[in-house]
């Protein structure tokens, strides 16, 4: 057989066995062992090959704000405070370039899709959505971006908010979100975000949930909705950091709740880790949310990076490999199988959250692959390892080489 590009002994997660991979015209041909093809091929030694890792949970728009307002001196509502009165200055432009920033540090690290949430209210109009429209098509060479417009700062509690976050969809947001907690009826803004999604026949991402108290909780509403618009498996929620606060008997009974209706789970770990338990003076709770007892209950998860450089989170490289070793750290995910199921939680698992066609590697599907510098699943999260380099449609997106070492000096100047 003749291929475009063949690669030898790849190792794909999930099997024990080495293949070959071979590539026609930007699409996987075949995947199997020993296969013979004419053309050069690179011997990848049995590394760990993975479709591309995917967010399904990034704000571009306002990444990268370090410097320009203040960073890290309290809980959520200063961070949605902060980046509120930095959002009087943002421009299309300025937007652009700090999206731009962010994406490039997420293609890098081997990241092919993204969900990207992006604020829409009356002040900030569709400056910043536009501004991620632009990007979405300058980009698509290596990042499929799925635009989910959102109203950060509320929406019923914000006059012509729902006039604007409208208009976003008439202009083609590919999904909805919402932040109930922030406005005073959070029941109320759940209903109106599912009345606009089932009009313009969307997908929903919700931030919410997002407080250690496990008194109550919006996401049994979002479950009885979600049943009622025949939503299931087209819903999202994230951080839902008060399930770290149940009591087992609790965090099941909503585990089967959100798996019964068909509502998935992002974990945001930097986040979650950054911005609870700020009232706490000792021994503050982790407040992340364990996504493998969830996915053991039946709840399709993911894990995402949500925030980067800005009030929310004041690190970050968009590194989703980093991010799920953080999260096996935090969850205290240190063996087999579950330390592998931290790289499905970023792979897999979020494309079926974002219901993603073409998906693996497999023959006839875009040939989309990563190069994980591993030889396997729970090795990369153990190890962080790096990505080496990547391919979108069969083209080659980024290369990462390993480090140089020079025993003796290095080339002479
Ligand atoms: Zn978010």
């Amino acid at each position: 057989m003749s291929f475009d590009r063949l690669f030898r002994n790849a190792r794909l997660p999930g099997r024990d066995d080495l293949v070959d991979i071979g590539i026609v015209s930007g699409r996987f041909a075949a995947v199997e062992a020993g296969l013979d093809g004419d053309c050069p091929a690179e011997d990848l030694g049995g590394r760990l090959v993975v479709p591309g890792l995917v967010e399904t949970h990034l704000h571009l728009d306002k990444a990268c704000l370090l410097g320009r307002c203040d960073c890290g001196s309290g809980g959520v509502k200063e961070a949605i405070a902060a980046v509120s009165r930095a959002k009087r200055d943002f421009t299309e432009e300025d937007v652009y370039a700090r999206a731009a920033q962010a994406l490039e540090k997420a293609i890098g690290f081997g990241t092919n899709r993204i969900r990207t949430h992006v604020e829409v209210d009356p002040r900030i109009g569709l400056t910043s959505f536009r501004a991620l429209k632009r990007l979405k098509a300058d980009y698509a060479w290596a990042v499929d971006l799925q635009l989910c417009a959102f109203p950060q700062e509320g929406l019923l509690d914000d006059p012509g908010c729902e006039e604007v976050l409208a208009a976003a969809l008439e202009e083609g947001a590919d999904l909805v979100g919402g932040v109930p907690y922030v406005d005073r009826d959070a029941n109320a803004q759940v209903a109106r975000i599912f009345e606009l999604a089932r009009r313009y026949d969307i997908d929903i991402d919700f931030h919410l949930d997002f407080d250690l108290d496990p008194s109550w909780a919006t996401l049994f509403e979002v479950c009885r909705r979600t049943e009622e618009a025949g939503w299931g498996g087209r819903v999202a929620i994230g951080h839902v950091t008060k399930l770290s606060a149940m009591s087992p008997e609790a965090f099941e009974e909503a585990g089967r709740r959100l798996a019964e209706a068909g509502v998935a789970v992002t974990v945001l770990p930097a986040t979650d880790l950054f911005l609870m338990g700020r009232d706490r003076d000792r021994n503050i709770p982790r407040g992340v949310t364990h996504a493998h007892r969830l996915a053991e209950l039946g709840v399709t998860c993911s894990i995402s990076t949500n925030n980067v450089l800005n009030p929310f989170t004041p690190f970050g490289d968009c590194s989703l490999v980093r991010m799920a070793n953080l999260y096996a750290n935090v969850a205290q995910v240190a063996a087999e199988p579950d330390l592998a199921l931290c790289l499905d939680l970023v792979s897999t698992s979020s494309a079926r959250i974002m219901r993603l066609e073409g998906y693996g590697i497999t023959p006839r599907n875009p040939a989309d692959m990563v190069v994980l510098d591993a030889g396997t699943a729970g090795e990369a999260i153990a190890a962080i390892a790096q990505p080496l380099f990547g391919l979108k449609n069969g083209r080659m997106t980024f290369e990462r080489p390993r480090p140089h070492l020079y025993p003796d000096g290095g080339p002479a100047a």
